[in-house]
């Protein structure tokens, strides 16, 4: 095997300075974790990071690496001694592999000045010897279909060709935690796993309202958590809410055409206590501009007025065919467009309100004592997470 090394380059840690430290060893942390069952060796400096492989695959390596977040890409690399013949054999090695007629350049860096070798020597004994060897190749300094790339350092030279681009963003749990809203739907999945692009870790919570919702929807969201707890490689914590009885209350005695504020402006409530529990910092919903009536600009107002609390869009201004995109990108579509209801789709009003007036909807929801509901919901939340297994099993018997 000619690749020993895994070159891993950071994604926005390096517009960092003073606490680059600190976001670097989350990403250690992460990386880590990801790699656990390779039998790697990690080394994360100020700039990049090294990871010899051993008896380990590159591809597989490179596989575990790719939806870690801050990240930018990866690059199988062959480290050498610091000989001119080597240098040689690797180029050559890696021009075989490309195309007939295809273009290439060798682009060198020096990084230890006292190499006997000038960049350009490099440059011009390599591109020469390659030429020379491969025919099929031709130069192109400009826009090359290969680079080569040679670093010239004090342990050895690196080289590689293969650039593979990652997920970038920050590493989780650099930018503290969120709650995230999540439904069984395409978009609130998105919603979460776009936060933690930015180094924001998750909790999520879901309401359910048995027996108008299925144990299949639940399990679904579920399913969800998995997928998004697999794909980021954080033990995301589901917690869900039972809402049936704040769910028919407002059935009885919210007008229909309003009962749909009132539902989204409760599990709002729920969610900003939760979120203060948990020590979360923002709520997060999947909730994207005039889709559909509860997501108008009023719509929105009307629900938000129960919280000071930060309520994070992502998808907010976004076409609904570039959510389904990303869904599909991030392996959530398949499982969120598996038919099951959630409780909002059963209790759905014929009419709902596009444009609710915050007052009006006070004024029924006064008549009602909601509060002793809400403390009751709260007290009955469950959790789950991708570790509990056993559990998991039992409801994967549903589906
Ligand atoms: P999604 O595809 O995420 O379900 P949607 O387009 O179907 O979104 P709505 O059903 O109006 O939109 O929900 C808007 C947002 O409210 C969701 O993205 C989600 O964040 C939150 N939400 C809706 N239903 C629930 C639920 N049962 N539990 C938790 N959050 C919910
Ligand atoms: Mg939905």
């Amino acid at each position: 095997m000619i690749y020993d090394h895994i070159l891993v380059r950071y994604g926005e840690i390096t517009l960092k300075t003073r606490n680059r430290k600190m976001f670097i060893n989350a990403l250690r942390q992460n990386m880590k974790r990801a790699l656990a069952d390779f039998d790697v060796e990690l080394n994360a400096h100020w700039d990049r990071a090294y990871i010899t492989l051993g008896d380990e695959a590159p591809g597989a390596v490179m596989d575990a690496l790719e939806n870690v977040n801050g990240i930018l890409s990866v690059s199988p690399v062959a480290k050498l001694e610091r000989s001119e013949a080597a240098m040689k054999d690797t180029a050559v090695h890696f021009a075989n592999g490309f195309g007939e007629g295809d273009t290439f350049k060798i682009e060198v860096k020096r990084a230890d000045k006292s190499y006997h070798l000038k960049t350009f020597d490099i440059q011009q004994m390599l591109g020469g010897y390659v030429l020379d060897n491969v025919p099929k190749l031709e130069v192109d300094v400009k826009h090359p279909e290969h680079q080569i790339m040679v670093e010239v350092r004090i342990d050895g030279i690196y080289m590689y060709h293969e650039v593979r681009q990652c997920i970038g963003g920050l590493p989780i749990g650099t930018g503290g935690r969120a709650l995230l809203m999540l439904s069984g739907g395409i978009d609130s999945p998105v919603a979460g796993l776009e936060v933690m692009k930015k180094g924001v870790e998750i909790e999520a919570i879901h309401f359910h309202s048995p027996p108008y919702t299925s144990p299949q929807a639940t399990e679904k969201v579920k399913q969800l958590v998995d997928i998004m707890s697999k794909r980021t490689g954080a033990d995301i914590k589901l917690h869900i809410v039972p809402f049936t009885e704040l769910q028919t209350k407002i059935y009885d005695w919210i007008p229909d055409n309003m009962s749909m504020t009132t539902t989204r402006r409760i599990m709002l409530i729920i969610a900003e206590r939760l979120a203060k529990q948990v020590d979360a910092k923002a709520i997060v919903n999947g909730e994207n501009l005039g889709q559909v009536a509860s997501q108008t600009l009023a719509s929105m107002h009307a629900i938000n007025a129960v919280t000071n609390f930060p309520v994070l869009r992502p998808l907010l201004t976004l076409e609904k065919n570039e959510i389904v995109a990303m869904a599909r990108n991030y392996g959530t579509y398949e499982t969120s467009v598996l038919p099951y209801e959630d409780c909002c789709t059963i209790f759905k009003p014929k009419s709902p309100k596009t444009k609710p007036v915050v007052e009006k909807v006070e004024k029924f929801e006064s008549k009602v004592d909601f509060e002793p509901m809400i403390e009751k919901a709260l007290a009955g939340i469950e959790c789950y997470s991708v570790n509990d297994a056993e559990e998991k099993e039992a409801f994967r018997s549903l589906l």
